[in-house]
């Protein structure tokens, strides 16, 4: 199935102010897209559960699709993003598929979309992506191959980000027998100066990937925090403690005018979560604002309003111990 990039266009339209683009950043986004100038994506997947893709997937779900519009995920990838490689979408396979991303590499300039924890135990064979003239291939190598000739290298997903649940397991004796490191530090490890962008989240929301992309095909290099993170999606504690936080953004906040009867029970409607262990208060995303969920007209809901504690889903630290404990 093929659109045109107006298509993409008019999603970035509609989504304008979801995503922070002013008509000048439409402006330009437009003459980039109209340019052969678009980005080569390369998007591997690890050690992870490919959640990220599936959440990026419902963005151009026929649910959200613009009326008239039958624009997909694998459309605006292969139309507009020129995509070289992703496992669960690319029309290619086996050697073709690996063909293609090698192809890539040796033009250069493309983003490097990685989704998943490295595996580093067993020289990196509990991760192996592929095959390339026989010889089988490791995440780990795919990305060492690869990394250094990025413009820029994208982590989607807290398993990517920050290790995630790969990196977790029960007790810290039994924890992470694949020995998993982040992309981040994996890349950073081979090439210090790589531009590394987390966009983490259990999955990560589809928007925040759609803003990367569309900062990174307008030329923009975004603002991290000390974590790798967006700020404009995740806050910057040390500009200001507060901003992005969560639980200062939650209606159910009793100190902003939510109910002052906190939850006791799961299913109480509208009450603060805080006792039933809420990570609202250390946590930095812009849920309670973007909200999840694609309705007819954009994000509906989001956990809190599902009456289920933020988990933390973006921070570091995730999973960290059980869940709902306060
Ligand atoms: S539900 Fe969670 S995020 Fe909302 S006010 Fe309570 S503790 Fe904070
Ligand atoms: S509210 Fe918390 S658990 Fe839910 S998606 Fe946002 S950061 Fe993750």
């Amino acid at each position: 199935m093929k659109v045109s990039r107006r298509e993409f266009l008019k999603y970035c339209t509609a989504s304008a102010a979801a995503l922070g683009l002013g008509l000048g950043d439409l402006q330009r986004l437009e003459a980039a897209l109209a340019s052969s100038g678009a980005p080569t994506l390369i998007w591997l997947h690890g050690s992870g559960c490919q959640g990220d893709s599936v959440s990026f997937l419902n963005l151009f779900s026929d649910d959200f699709a613009l009326p008239g519009s039958v624009l997909t995920l694998a459309d605006v990838l292969i139309t507009h993003v020129n995509l070289a490689y992703h496992t669960v979408v690319m029309a290619s396979a086996a050697q073709t598929a690996v063909t293609m991303a090698n192809q890539a590499k040796r033009k250069g300039g493309y983003v490097l979309v990685l989704e998943g924890g490295v595996p580093t135990a067993f020289g990196g064979r509990a991760c192996i992506i592929a095959t390339d003239g026989g010889r089988e291939l490791t995440y780990q190598q795919a990305i060492m191959n690869l990394a250094g000739g990025a413009a820029a290298v994208v982590c989607v997903g807290t398993c990517a980000s920050f290790g995630g649940i790969p990196m977790s397991g029960p007790t810290p004796a039994e924890a992470n027998p694949t020995q998993v490191v982040s992309c981040k530090d994996a890349v950073l490890s081979i090439d210090p100066a790589k531009l590394v962008i987390n966009i983490p989240g259990c999955p990560t929301h589809p928007e925040w990937v759609a803003w990367v992309v569309v900062q990174l095909i307008l030329g923009n290099v975004p603002a991290l925090d000390a974590f790798n993170r967006p700020q404009t999606l995740f806050g910057n504690k040390t500009v200001d403690p507060h901003m992005g936080n969560i639980h200062e953004n939650c209606p159910r906040n009793p100190n902003y005018g939510g109910n002052p009867e906190l939850a006791t029970t799961f299913g109480q409607d509208n009450r603060c979560l805080q006792n039933l262990g809420c990570r609202g208060p250390t946590t930095f995303s812009n849920c309670p604002i973007r909200k999840w969920h694609a309705g007819e007209n954009g994000p509906i809901n989001w956990c809190v309003d599902g009456n289920a504690p933020c988990i933390g889903c973006v921070e570091p630290d995730f999973p960290g111990g059980d869940f709902y404990n306060p």
